[in-house]
C-alpha cells in the first residue's frame, strides 16, 4: 500500500467507517471541495442563500481541524462558489471568502467554474456564473492561493437529481473544450496566475490542452461513474504528458456509487507499467502537497 494525497474529493458528505476506509486504503490527506450542496443527500427545492452555502464551508473546516486527531489523515478545505447549484446572494459569499482564505485550514479557492447544467433544476443564467467565477479568481490571485476549477462534463437527464440537463448537438470533446476556453477568458481577465489554477475533471477531451495552451496543473478525478477513466488511460498520461503538473483525485461524493479504491488502482497499474516510481509519487502525492502547502 502507497500512500496518497487525494487532491480533490467530497469525504465530508461520507461517514465515519468510510473514512476509516480511505484511510485503510493509504489515503495520507486530501483537500475537502466543499460548498457544493449537490454532494450530500439532500433535495433541494429552492436554491441555496449564502447563508446556506456557509454551512458548507464552515463544516467541513471544523472536519479539517480534527481529521488528523481522528482519521491519521491531513485534511484541508477549497471553499467557494459551485455553478452546478444557483447560490442566492453568492455576493455575501465572495465578499467574506478572502476572510475564510486566512484560516490555516483553507488552502484554495473552489471548486468553481461554469457550468451550464445545474443540479435540482434550479438553473443558473451563464453571464452571472461568470461574474461569480471571475470574483473568486481575482480573490485567489489576491491571496497568492490556488483556485480549483471545475470543468463541466455533458450530462444526460438520468444523471442528475431531479432531471435536467440534456445537451445539445455539440460532441463531448467539443463541449469541454468550448467551457474551458471561457472560464480561461474569465481567470486571465481577473489575472490569475496560472501557477495558481488547477484544472480539475481533466479527461482526453482537454488533457492536451491544458499541457500545451496552459501553464495550469491538472487535476485528474477519477473515482466518479460520472466520468468513469481507466487506470491505463492515467499510465499513458503520465508517460505522455510527465508527471509535472498531474494531480490525481476521486472527486469522491456522497449521492451516487464512488469505486474507493480508484486512486490506489490507478498507482498499482502504474506500476505494472513500470512507470518510475519518483514520476508515481510526483502524481498522487508531491503535487498536491506542494501545490496546497499540506506539509506532509
Ligand atoms: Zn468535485
Amino acid at each position: 500500500m502507497s500512500r496518497y494525497i487525494d487532491s480533490h474529493n467530497h469525504m465530508h458528505a461520507l461517514s465515519w467507517d468510510e473514512w476509516e476506509l480511505f484511510a485503510m486504503t493509504g489515503m495520507a490527506g486530501a483537500v475537502l471541495s466543499c460548498g457544493n450542496p449537490h454532494v450530500h443527500r439532500e433535495i433541494w427545492e429552492a436554491p441555496p442563500t449564502a447563508a446556506d452555502i456557509f454551512r458548507f464551508w464552515d463544516s467541513p473546516i471544523r472536519l479539517a481541524r480534527v481529521a488528523e486527531e481522528k482519521h491519521f489523515m491531513r485534511l484541508r478545505c477549497a471553499v467557494g462558489v459551485s455553478s452546478m447549484t444557483r447560490v442566492e446572494g453568492w455576493e455575501k459569499l465572495t465578499e467574506a471568502l478572502p476572510r475564510y482564505l486566512e484560516d490555516p485550514h483553507v488552502v484554495a479557492v473552489g471548486e468553481a467554474g461554469l457550468d451550464p447544467s445545474q443540479y435540482f433544476q434550479l438553473a443558473w443564467e451563464l453571464d452571472d456564473q461568470a461574474r461569480c467565477l471571475e470574483a473568486q479568481a481575482r480573490i485567489a490571485a489576491a491571496a497568492g492561493k490556488p483556485l480549483i476549477l471545475h470543468t463541466p462534463t455533458p450530462k444526460k437527464s438520468v444523471d442528475f437529481l431531479g432531471g435536467v440537463a440534456v445537451q445539445g448537438e455539440v460532441s463531448p470533446e467539443e463541449f469541454r473544450l468550448h467551457y474551458l476556453r471561457r472560464d480561461l477568458e474569465i481567470i486571465e481577465k481577473a489575472g490569475l496566475d496560472h501557477s495558481l489554477l488547477v484544472i480539475d475533471h481533466v479527461d482526453g477531451s482537454i488533457i492536451d490542452y491544458v499541457h500545451t495552451e496552459t501553464g495550469a496543473w491538472c487535476g485528474i478525478s477519477i473515482g466518479s461513474a460520472l466520468r468513469p477513466i481507466h487506470p491505463d488511460r492515467v499510465c499513458e498520461w503520465v508517460r505522455e504528458y510527465g508527471p509535472e503538473r498531474i494531480m490525481l483525485n476521486s472527486d469522491h461524493l456522497g449521492y451516487r456509487s464512488i469505486d474507493f479504491f480508484s486512486v490506489p488502482k490507478a498507482l498499482r497499474a502504474m506500476r505494472r507499467a513500470e512507470i518510475p516510481e519518483k514520476d508515481i509519487r510526483r502524481v498522487s502525492f508531491d503535487n498536491a502537497n506542494e501545490r496546497f502547502g499540506l506539509g506532509l
